[in-house]
């Protein structure tokens, strides 16, 4: 008999603020055991709504920097005023218990990433019209400076869908999450993750 598995990878979600790029993550987390969210270090304050370890690590500058030193990031950016980083120990483990990782980063982080781990596969969100982005943006617990500054990135973040693997444009959540799945899916059956083993019968 022929048994297959494949080498468990990275698949890194950005797009730009107000895309339900989080949402995303989490649904597609949620539902599948085999999927491992990696849950980002920020030294921002958190939003209202926000938990700690839930939605981010809210650290301090110093705890931060502290890490970055220790090598515990696996990447690290500034994005707006503050600080973001993917913690390494977490996302190293959950490959080895044989978990897809799933993290939400923004452009650098990607790139930082595929340097470090060339297999991850990159996934741009699009939202389905300017429109729609300034609606998400302005319903977010967030001041109103913070939102038209946030909407202003977002329009010039768009443009970095074009160095992603694929690129999914979210109007309907649940036709996104089953995209993305799809991708997935495709990713695990590609020749160069394959792991062939033949048993004796
Ligand atoms: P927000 O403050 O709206 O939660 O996130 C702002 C931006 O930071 C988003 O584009 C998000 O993808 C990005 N981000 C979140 N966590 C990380 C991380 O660990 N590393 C990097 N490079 N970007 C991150």
């Amino acid at each position: 008999m022929i048994k297959r598995d494949f080498r468990k990878f990275c698949v890194i979600i950005s797009g730009p603020s107000g895309c339900g790029k989080t949402t995303l993550c989490r649904k597609i987390a949620e539902k599948n055991r085999e999927f491992f969210y990696s849950v980002s270090c920020t030294t921002r304050k958190p939003r209202e709504d926000e938990s700690n370890g839930r939605d981010y690590y809210f650290i301090s500058r110093e705890e931060f920097e502290e890490m970055v030193k220790q090598n515990k990031m696996l990447e690290y950016a500034r994005v707006y005023e503050d600080y973001y980083g993917t913690p390494m120990d977490p996302v190293i483990k959950s490959l080895q218990e044989g978990k897809v990782v799933i993290m939400d980063i923004d452009f650098q982080g990607m790139r930082k990433v595929k340097k470090k781990m060339e297999d991850s596969v990159a996934i741009y969100i699009l939202p389905p019209s300017i429109e729609e982005l300034k609606k998400r943006i302005e319903k977010r617990k967030d001041s109103k400076e913070n939102a038209f500054k946030r909407f202003r990135e977002a329009l010039k973040e768009m443009d970095f869908w074009t160095a992603y693997d694929y690129v999914i444009i979210n109007k309907e959540i649940d036709k996104a999450v089953h995209e993305i799945e799809t991708i997935i899916n495709a990713e695990k059956l590609k020749r160069e993750r394959m792991i062939i083993e033949r048993e004796e019968e």
